[in-house]
């Protein structure tokens, strides 16, 4: 079978179109936390809030959770097509986790980003590290921290949708991906989500106004002196 390709992996919502003011390369925001922080939630809030963001959606081989849906939620492949997309350079950064792999296709954001449109990741600290590598002048690093100890517990219980086996290896594994928090650029406590959102809005725009995305500014302002 011939190997799959990225192209199958279009970001959801979102047709190449043209833009309007200044041209401006996409920016990668990375939203990590340990499971439990209410990284989801916030995530969704950002995207309906804020039109110029895509969520980037990983492939990955663990099993759909009840409710998820394919190329929405996850692209859900099997270990040999996972393998295959890795091996082809098909994906961004990939990871395991949890004992399952998840990646991130490469062409759905190369193309998000070189349109000037912004990609939101949700990926651990591994992929993040590997992005920081690859990517490193697109990215825009979020940490979300939950209040404390017992919120996360009492978060991963009330979600419900895992087994207690796994919310214990949940909890377990929260202490190590928090451990990563000084790589990130920005810090988020998450004890209201309204908060939460406002904060990354802010961080949003101040980050799209880099100079260095700012792809058109040369012939901007050039047109303004030249006006002047
Ligand atoms: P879940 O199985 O609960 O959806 O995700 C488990 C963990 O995998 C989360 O911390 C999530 O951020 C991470 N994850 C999801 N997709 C990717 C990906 O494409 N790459 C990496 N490195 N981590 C991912």
């Amino acid at each position: 079978m011939a190997a799959p390709t990225s192209s199958h992996f279009a970001l959801p919502g979102w047709k190449p179109g043209s833009r309007s003011g200044l041209a401006r390369r996409g920016l990668m925001l990375v939203l990590s936390s340990p499971s439990g922080a209410g990284k989801t939630t916030l995530s969704r809030r950002l995207l309906a809030a804020d039109d110029r963001i895509t969520m980037s959606v990983s492939v990955t081989t663990r099993p759909p959770r009840p409710g998820e849906q394919d190329g929405k939620d996850y692209f859900f492949v099997s270990p040999e097509r996972f393998a295959a997309l890795r091996d082809n350079g098909e994906l961004l950064e990939h990871a395991t986790v949890f004992g399952n792999l998840y990646g991130t296709p490469r062409q759905a954001v190369e193309d998000a980003l070189s349109a000037g449109r912004d990609v939101l990741f949700d990926i651990d600290w591994q992929g993040t590290q590997q992005l920081d590598q690859s990517a490193e002048q697109d990215l825009v690093k979020v940490f979300l921290l939950p209040p404390s100890a017992a919120d996360l517990e009492q978060r991963l219980r009330t979600r419900a949708q895992d087994s207690e086996d796994v919310v214990q290896q949940r909890m377990s594994k929260a202490s190590d991906e928090i451990s990563h928090f000084t790589e990130y650029d920005y810090i988020l406590i998450n004890q209201d989500v309204d908060d939460s959102l406002g904060k990354l809005t802010a961080i949003l725009q101040a980050e799209r106004l880099k100079r260095r995305r700012l792809t058109g500014l040369a012939s901007f302002v050039k047109d303004l002196r030249d006006a002047l």
